[in-house]
């Protein structure tokens, strides 16, 4: 933590930075006003706020984006890193506007529902059988329920910080303090039965499966921990996770909701090359549309089965009106397409390790607590004592609180916009250059410069 005088000299920087902001988001800040009278916040999902108004977008373009008052961005959030083409990619919009032409939504079987499930399938062999839904937050939903009804058990494991979306089963423990309910409504009867254990740590997985071990259902991970502070898992951790679930005859479900076709196009689980028996997907599938999948072994698949189970108390119910939405399956079958001939995998890793060795490199010749972490396109900054494991650490050995913000700003007025403003994890688009890496490592290295000055007076 920082003595009083520093946080004094950066909060001072903060305002400066802040009156910049306000200087050239006019329009925005008045859109904010009329925003705040229809949503709560003033805005359509929590963390799209951010302080003391957020920016509005008017359009978007490759890796570009331009907000009411003309400012033009380099966006690092790509639709919440759904969009791995970037905005208004060409053979998208000409792949949806022939699908417009020919229905909008059936609600009844289609070809191209099994043709985009082969798709996915022949890049992720451990899904044998697929389901979609809307988001990623109804595939673990439904995910959950899974493995429940076939392993006849309870309980759930989760990582501290992970984020599944918002389903009561899973929304425990995402955000500090961890010692709190993470949103009101949530019922003890139903989260008792949440478990929870650090990310990357395996002493927690051998203690859960110890004391629990016969009554858990499953184990949910991200394998590339996500919002709570792009950390990549070591691949041990995922290793004896594999382990203790093939011992105790428990699941093991990988949300690649953020790092499907994103870290490979087998997901993370080729990469780590440790397979789970169920995988959540959404996102980049739905090539910038909605979309949620979830899928993995044929025999825990078969429980939807309503043919096969006749006895509704034996099988799992999935549906929903827009499933399989012809829309969503054309955008994320074209998407798929173009990662598969533009492989974008290689440079997708060397942009990122540039980012996170010189911005790492940067931090220390600088002598400031700042680390950097991800892997292939997904980076995480943190203003912490130690490079993060875990989401612990990436939120209890932060040195500051304002240090977010501060940067958060400071990169918006330098025309950088990532999310979110109290974790920062930025994601590459195959539209993003080299010079755009550059330019993102000059706005972190001015930021660095200033703050060292600052704290240093
Ligand atoms: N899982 C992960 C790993 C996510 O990052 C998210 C969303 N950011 C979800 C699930 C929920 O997906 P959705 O917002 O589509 O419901």
């Amino acid at each position: 933590m920082l003595n009083t005088m520093l946080e004094k000299e950066l909060e001072d920087f903060y305002q400066e930075v802040l009156n910049k902001y306000v200087e050239s988001t006019k329009k925005s800040r008045k859109l904010y006003h009329t925003g705040i009278e229809v949503f709560p916040q003033g805005v359509s999902y929590s963390i799209r706020y951010f302080d003391p108004y957020p920016i509005y977008v008017r359009k978007a373009h490759g890796c570009k984006l331009w907000d009411a008052d003309d400012n033009e961005y380099t966006d690092y959030w790509l639709g919440h890193g759904a969009l791995i083409l970037g905005h208004t990619s060409r053979p998208i919009i000409d792949a949806v506007k022939e699908q417009l032409e020919r229905g909008t939504h059936f609600g009844f079987c289609h070809e191209l529902e099994i043709k985009f499930a082969k798709t996915i399938m022949k890049h992720l062999p451990s899904v044998e059988m697929i389901r979609f839904t809307n988001s990623g937050t109804e595939a673990n939903m439904y995910v959950t329920r899974l493995a429940r009804a076939y392993t006849k058990r309870k309980f759930i494991v989760k990582v501290l910080g992970g984020w599944h979306g918002s389903y009561d089963a899973l929304h425990v423990k995402v955000t500090p303090p961890f010692d709190k309910l993470d949103t009101a409504g949530l019922l003890e009867e139903i989260t008792k039965y949440t478990l929870t254990i650090n990310f990357n740590s395996i002493s927690d997985v051998e203690k859960v499966f110890q004391i629990h071990g016969d009554n858990i259902a499953c184990v949910i991970v991200e394998p590339v921990l996500g919002a709570g502070g792009a950390i990549p898992a070591r691949r041990e951790f995922l290793k004896v996770l594999r382990e203790y679930c093939d011992k105790y005859n428990a699941l093991l479900i990988f949300d690649e909701v953020i790092t499907g076709f994103r870290v490979s196009l087998g997901g993370a689980q080729r990469l780590y090359n440790v397979y789970p028996d169920l995988t959540v997907l959404g996102k980049i599938i739905g090539g910038g549309f909605p979309i949620g999948a979830f899928g993995g072994k044929r025999e825990i698949m078969e429980l939807i089965d309503e043919c096969k189970y006749q006895d509704k108390s034996l099988r799992v119910f999935h549906g929903g009106t827009f499933t399989a939405n012809p829309i969503s399956l054309t955008a994320g079958l074209r998407t798929i397409n173009i990662l598969e001939e533009e492989n974008p995998y290689i440079k997708f890793e060397e942009m990122t390790s540039k980012v996170i060795e010189e911005g790492n490199s940067l931090a220390s010749r600088y002598n400031i607590n700042m680390f950097f972490t991800g892997i292939c396109s997904i980076i995480g900054i943190h203003f912490t004592n130690k490079r993060p494991e875990n989401a612990i650490e990436a939120y209890e050995s932060r040195w500051s609180f304002l240090i977010y913000k501060l940067f958060h700003k400071y990169c918006i007025i330098g025309k950088i916009i990532y999310m979110t403003e109290k974790m920062p994890h930025l994601l590459l688009s195959t539209q993003h250059t080299w010079s755009d890496i550059e330019y993102l490592l000059n706005v972190i290295e001015d930021f660095i410069r200033k703050l060292s000055n600052v704290l240093r007076t």
